[in-house]
């Protein structure tokens, strides 16, 4: 049997449209997504980068605390000198310099520091794309983890991380993921991230999210040049404060708001485009494909209406004795 192709895409396009129609009365599942809440009792980090003085203990700490392996980037290889993130290095700090770079944290002949390291979003591109749940959220925590035993290699999760953070072994015979836990291998034995544990000058701070975002405000509010103190280590037992003048803030805690918020957040006297963080919607990028995916396939509406237009066409051909002659 035959099947003339006008008029089979005429029966199929009119078998879709009334099955299109069927499901039309159904709740519009691309407005089903909202980003993701933070839990109540999240964890993270503030990084404030007018206290940052490039010291680089917190990369140090960081590779002793994940038993992470040096990585040397001078041809004489004597210090570990990461300069970046890579599948031996959680946490890196960058620098920024313009100019003379005569003044820190300023933009024209100045410089800054600034840590890369996961930001442990409240909805992680990272775990919406990985299609084993290698990568996942810790309900109370909101710790982005990793499972290696759950892991396939395919990599989505690096290719989905709007801050280019986990990074895979491609130099080992049995490579993983590698990004920053928050040391949660840390926490059952009372202590907490080791970067923040180490920074002299409190630049980087770990702590339930809400105590830091308050913290980070407060910031916000000092006159610059005036005595201000800064909790070190944990915000809610924190180590002798250090006492600096305030810097001249940028009026914006980054990762309040950033693709549905981040649980790494950041203070700096500069533009953050400039230190390598970039302007980003408020809808997060997981709630974003999430909810294309579901407007395509979601009940597998796309398909069936597909599926239910070409049976409509063939019953009818059938029904007709013949294709061509069917009209
Ligand atoms: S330890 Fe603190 S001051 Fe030193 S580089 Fe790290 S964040 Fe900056
Ligand atoms: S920064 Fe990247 S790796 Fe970290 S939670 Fe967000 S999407 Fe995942
Ligand atoms: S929290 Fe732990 S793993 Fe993450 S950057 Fe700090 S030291 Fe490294």
């Amino acid at each position: 049997m035959t099947l003339d192709r006008r008029n089979f895409m005429k029966a199929a396009l009119g078998g879709s449209a009334a099955a299109a129609a069927a499901v039309s009365l159904a709740p519009n599942p691309a407005l089903a997504r909202d980003n993701k809440q933070m839990p109540p009792k999240a964890l993270g980090l503030l990084f404030d980068s007018t206290l940052c003085i490039g010291c680089k203990a917190c990369v140090k700490s960081c590779k002793e605390a994940n038993g992470m392996p040096a990585e040397f980037s001078t041809p004489d290889k004597l210090w570990d000198t990461p300069l970046d993130l890579s599948g031996k290095t959680l946490n890196v700090i960058k620098s920024y310099a313009e100019g003379t770079s005569d003044v820190k944290d300023r933009e024209g002949n100045g410089y800054a520091f600034v840590k890369k390291s996961c930001l442990h979003c409240v909805d992680p591109s990272c775990v919406s794309a990985c299609p084993v749940t290698a990568m996942s959220k810790d309900p109370e925590t909101g710790i982005v983890g990793y499972d290696p035993d759950k892991c396939i290699g395919c990599r989505y999760c690096v290719a989905a991380c709007p801050f280019g953070v986990p990074r895979f072994q491609y130099d080992t015979a049995t490579p993983r993921i590698q990004k920053c836990q928050l040391c949660k291998h840390l926490l059952p034995e009372g202590k907490f991230a080791a970067c923040a544990e180490v920074c002299p000058t409190g630049a980087t701070l770990f702590g339930p999210v809400e105590l830091l975002k308050a913290e980070a405000s407060r910031r916000l509010e000092l006159e610059a040049g005036s005595a201000a103190v800064y909790p070190r280590g944990n915000i809610e037992s924190p180590f002798p404060s250090h006492e600096k003048p305030a810097p001249e803030y940028k009026k914006r805690i980054y990762g309040e708001k950033e693709i549905g918020g981040t649980q790494m957040m950041l203070l700096a006297g500069m533009s953050f485009g400039k230190l390598g963080y970039p302007d980003l919607p408020e809808q997060s990028f997981a709630a974003k494909s999430e909810s294309l995916q579901h407007g395509l396939y979601g009940g597998m509406i796309l398909p069936l209406v597909a599926l239910a237009g070409l049976a409509y066409a063939a019953k009818r051909t059938v029904g007709t004795g013949s294709g061509e002659k069917g009209e």
